[in-house]
C-alpha cells in the first residue's frame, strides 16, 4: 500500500511522522475524506473547498493549490490501483517542541492514504443500519473538520456496544448529526428534513449534493432542526457521508423507523446519488 507523506509517495511501513508532530500531541490539524468510485474522486472540488475553509479557520497555511491537491490525490488513487473506496488526508500544524503557541518555523505535515471499500454494493445499503442517540459532547466549532475526534470516538463506540452502527448526537433535544455522517429524516408528509448549516454541524459534502439532487427532483426539503421524538416517529431516516454515500437508518434507539425497512424515498435518493457519482446502472 502506497501512501503520501510530505511530498513523497512511499510504502505505508516507511511513512513515519515525528514524535513531536502537533497532530499527535494536540490534535492540531484538519482533515478531509473523499469517496472514490470507478477510480474517480466524487465531488472533489467541494471537498477541496471545505479543506481550504477548514485551514483558514484554524490558521494553517494551505501547502498546495487546488490543482496540486488534485494531482496528488489522483496519483495516489492510481498508484494504489484503487477502484472504489475512500481517500483520506490530513494537514497538521507541523513539528515543534511542545508549546501551545503556533510555532514560527514549522511546516505543515501532509499525510494521505486510500482505503479500498465497497460502497455501491455494501450489504448495509440493502439492510439499513441501526443508530443510537447519545449526548453531543463536542466543542462549538463542529463546522471545522478538525482531526480531534475524541467525542466522536466515544459516541461511536457507545453505539457499537449498543449493537448499532452509528451514533446520532443530540443537543437540547435536537439531533445535530451522526458521529461521522449527516442525519436526515423524512416526514410522513414526504418532506426531507435536515439540520441547517451552522457552527453546530459539519457542512457535509454528500449532504450538499443530495440537497441539490432533491431540489432538481422536486422533493420537498425542510432545512430545520428535528428532535429525537420526531425521528422516532418519522416515515424514513437515513444518513449521508463520503464513505457511504446514503445509508438507510432502520432503527433508532432500538425502535423501528416505520416498518423497520429501508424507505422508498431513501432508496430513490440513493439511486439518484449513485447515478450522479458515476456508478454503473443498478440491476
Ligand atoms: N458529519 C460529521 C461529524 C462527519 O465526520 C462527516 C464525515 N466526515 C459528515 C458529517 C459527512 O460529511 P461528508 O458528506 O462530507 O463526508
Amino acid at each position: 500500500r502506497i501512501v503520501f507523506l510530505n511530498g513523497s509517495f512511499l510504502p505505508l511501513e516507511d511513512a513515519k511522522v515525528p514524535f513531536m508532530d502537533r497532530g499527535f500531541l494536540f490534535g492540531d490539524g484538519i482533515y478531509e475524506g473523499i469517496g472514490v468510485l470507478n477510480g474517480r474522486l466524487v465531488d472533489n472540488e467541494a471537498h477541496l473547498e471545505r479543506l481550504e475553509r477548514s485551514l483558514r479557520e484554524v490558521r494553517i497555511a494551505n501547502p498546495y493549490s487546488r490543482a496540486e491537491w488534485t494531482r496528488l490525490e489522483e496519483e495516489l488513487v492510481r498508484r494504489n490501483g484503487m477502484v472504489e473506496g475512500f481517500l483520506y488526508f490530513q494537514v497538521t500544524r507541523g513539528v515543534s517542541e511542545r508549546d501551545f503557541f503556533f510555532p514560527e518555523d514549522a511546516q505543515p505535515t501532509v499525510a494521505m492514504f486510500t482505503q479500498a471499500k465497497s460502497i455501491v454494493h455494501a450489504p448495509v445499503a440493502e439492510t439499513g443500519i441501526a443508530v443510537v442517540t447519545v449526548p453531543d459532547l463536542r466543542w462549538e466549532r463542529r463546522d471545522i473538520k478538525a482531526i480531534s475526534l475524541l467525542a466522536q470516538v466515544l459516541a461511536k463506540q457507545t453505539a457499537k456496544e449498543a449493537g448499532a452502527q452509528e451514533a446520532w448526537m443530540v443537543e437540547d433535544g435536537f439531533v445535530t448529526e451522526g458521529g461521522s455522517s449527516s442525519a436526515f429524516i423524512i416526514t410522513k408528509a414526504g418532506a426531507v428534513v435536515v439540520r441547517p448549516l451552522s457552527h453546530a454541524i459539519l457542512p457535509g459534502i454528500t449532504r450538499k449534493s443530495l440537497l441539490e439532487l432533491s431540489k432538481e427532483e422536486g422533493i420537498v426539503l425542510e432545512e430545520r432542526r428535528f428532535t429525537v421524538e420526531e425521528a422516532y416517529d418519522a416515515a424514513e431516516a437515513f444518513l449521508t457521508s463520503a464513505s457511504n454515500f446514503i445509508l438507510p437508518v432502520v432503527t433508532i434507539d432500538g425502535r423501528p423507523v416505520a416498518d423497520g425497512k429501508p424507505g422508498p424515498l431513501t432508496q430513490k435518493l440513493r439511486q439518484l446519488y449513485l447515478k450522479m457519482a458515476g456508478a454503473p446502472a443498478m440491476a
